[in-house]
């Protein structure tokens, strides 16, 4: 169980990209990846974060780290306090304590320094340590992350995929998070190495206290790690419960969708795969009503036209879902 006190809240978040004006009238577009999702992590747990490429959970992500290009509305709150009206220099303190992992680590590290020069500069950039100390808190952290002390002398390009994402990780934990953002930290790694990286994450979690938000489009990469899902779609959150709730008991019919697609492990069983209809639409055509409601196996005439709310499927429970069929 996780304890019910809140790290990071986020509150009716929105991120949009203006878009060039085009056509005849040449008036001025906007493009919505993220339309007012509101939601808590806890301190200690995994809240995982899934939804097909392009449903807005990355920039999201990013947009909580103030990382991204988008305008950035709605309120933020970390450890109570709260960031809407923090300036830059405010923001970079606290930026300390909530880090991110990235899906490709080579594309987040420097070619030109060795892992022990780069930890070193992080830790010298945040007058943390430096020198000798820096050295022995370089070690440290490979010990960490279950790399050989020798491979502070080595370049990215030398690593492996998996040894690249443990050296990312390195890099997150230096400045000594309570938080960390895991942007498909798997996602491009062999099956055998993702979970030699989730069970690192989860043994960090135990052993520091970290709270995560975990990236993935893939239920079942997340079943594994976290202990509340919520599930994406067009921006919204369009379901949010336990995990374990989650994949006994889904009820929105994207969330059934998504579920129906992953492998069960027993060669005898079987699950209706539930295929939805078309690709999904652009963030500059977000259908009225219901957004899922041209791909919904079961939608209804009205779901066209009336907009479900995320909402408790009953007093006191977790269980939140937006879909009329439950309205
Ligand atoms: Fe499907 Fe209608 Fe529910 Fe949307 S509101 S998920 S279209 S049943």
């Amino acid at each position: 169980m996780h304890p019910q006190r809140q790290l990071l809240s986020a509150r009716d978040i929105k991120v949009h990209f203006p878009v060039k004006p085009g056509g005849a009238n040449g008036n001025a577009k906007r493009v919505s990846a993220v339309n007012g999702v509101s939601f808590d992590v806890y301190r200690g747990e995994t809240l995982g974060l899934v939804g097909e490429s392009g449903c807005g959970k990355t920039t999201l992500g990013r947009a909580l780290l103030r990382l991204g290009h988008g305008i950035v509305t709605g309120r933020m709150s970390f450890d109570g306090q709260d960031l809407s009206n923090l300036d830059a220099g405010g923001f970079r303190q606290l930026r300390k304590k909530m880090q991110m992992i990235f899906q490709d680590p080579f594309g987040s590290l420097n070619p030109r320094l060795t892992v022990g020069q780069m930890l070193s500069e992080v830790l010298a950039v945040h007058r943390i340590a430096k020198g000798e100390e820096a050295r022995k808190r370089t070690f440290e952290l490979l010990d960490l992350v279950g790399l050989n002390r020798e491979y502070a002398n080595r370049y990215p390009h030398e690593f492996s995929g998996g040894q690249r994402q443990r050296v990312g990780i390195a890099r997150a934990l230096a400045v000594g998070p309570e938080f960390i953002i895991c942007d498909e930290p798997v996602s491009a790694l062999d099956v055998s190495i993702q979970s030699q990286i989730i069970n690192l994450l989860k043994d960090l979690q135990r052993d520091l206290g970290l709270t995560y938000l975990f990236i993935a489009h893939d239920l079942s990469v997340v079943e594994y790690i976290s202990d509340r899902v919520a599930v994406m779609y067009l921006g919204k959150i369009v379901e949010i419960t336990s995990s374990e709730e989650l994949y006994s008991n889904p009820l929105h019919p994207y969330t059934r969708a998504l579920l129906s697609a992953v492998p069960i492990p027993d060669p005898d069983a079987k699950r209706e795969r539930t295929l939805l209809k078309g690709d999904l639409p652009g963030p500059l055509n977000i259908p009225s009503g219901c957004s899922f409601h041209p791909r919904c196996p079961v939608a209804k005439p009205e779901c066209g036209r009336k907009e479900p709310l995320l909402r408790p499927l009953a007093e006191h429970t977790e269980h939140q879902v937006s879909c009329l069929l439950y309205e």
